[in-house]
């Protein structure tokens, strides 16, 4: 049994169909960074972006 965590970029809002799962938290983030600078052209991410971002991913079993 592991978990997984996941990240859907319309839970914060945008109308986007990204979501991103993986094994590990810390796996997550660069791989959100990337789409967010193609498909939201956000270049260099502020930490408040990024705090909202985390709090969006969830675990699940
Ligand atoms: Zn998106």
């Amino acid at each position: 049994m592991y978990m997984t965590f996941t990240f859907k970029c319309k839970d914060l809002g945008y109308d986007c169909s990204f979501e991103y799962e993986a094994k590990e938290r810390k796996d997550l983030m660069p791989r959100i960074k990337i789409h967010y600078k193609y498909a939201h052209n956000v270049f260099e991410m502020q930490p408040d972006l990024e705090k909202k971002i985390d709090s969006a991913i969830k675990e699940k079993a």
